[in-house]
């Protein structure tokens, strides 16, 4: 008898939808968001928790340079890659990470280190980098380009550091939650969990977007 494979587990239904491809990493090949039980997981989240057991905290990302890679060994939440590269600057004896660089960023959010193990501010060498290329690539909107974006984003990082939400930060500067959401991302941004202000939804977190 011929029997349509459900999958048991989560991780099961998540390994059906992966392809290993050249160099060890392995690409998602279903929808962004993978349905399971009522709820929708991003592909990289199930990978993180995958590796280590837990939630991810902020945004999922690959560290292997492999855009899309799900291998769950190569993808790292924010904590995790602040941890990493922490650790690369002791090895490295480069000493504590300075609060600020000079224009300012917090670096324990912007602070990054290149292939050589040398500090740089992650904004400082956005902003660098779209002035050297003019309009900068535009990803978000139409409206801000380059390093114009880069103020807009971080003036919008300091309203949801000081508490402001995206919804009420959207309002404020005429843009819709999206944008604003793709800005927090952008920027690296410590995402509050959703239904922060919501008791009744802290006891059972849902996926962060
Ligand atoms: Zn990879
Ligand atoms: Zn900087």
């Amino acid at each position: 008898m011929s029997a349509t494979v459900v999958p048991a587990t989560i991780e099961e239904k998540w390994r059906a939808r992966t392809v290993p491809v050249d160099g060890g990493h392995l690409m998602w090949t279903g929808a962004p968001d993978m349905r399971w039980q009522g709820g929708r997981h991003k592909a990289s989240h199930v990978a993180f928790t995958i590796r280590t057991g837990r939630q991810p905290v902020g945004y999922v990302r690959p560290d292997c340079g492999m855009r899309g890679c799900v291998l769950p060994e190569h993808v790292d939440d924010q904590p995790g890659r602040q941890r990493t590269r922490a650790q690369l600057r002791t090895l490295r004896g480069l000493g504590d990470r300075p609060a600020l660089c000079a224009q300012g960023h917090h670096q324990d959010v912007h602070g990054r280190l290149d292939q050589y193990g040398k500090a740089y501010c992650n904004v400082c060498s956005a902003i660098a980098h779209a002035n050297s290329v003019g309009t900068g690539h535009g990803r978000i909107g139409t409206r801000h380009h380059g390093a114009d974006r880069w103020r807009v984003a971080l003036d919008v990082q300091a309203r949801y550091y000081a508490g402001g939400s995206i919804r009420g930060i959207a309002l404020d500067i005429g843009r819709t939650y999206r944008y604003v959401y793709d800005l927090l991302v952008l920027t690296d941004t410590r995402l509050r969990p959703r239904g922060y202000h919501r008791e009744f939804h802290a006891t059972t977190p849902r996926r962060q977007a």
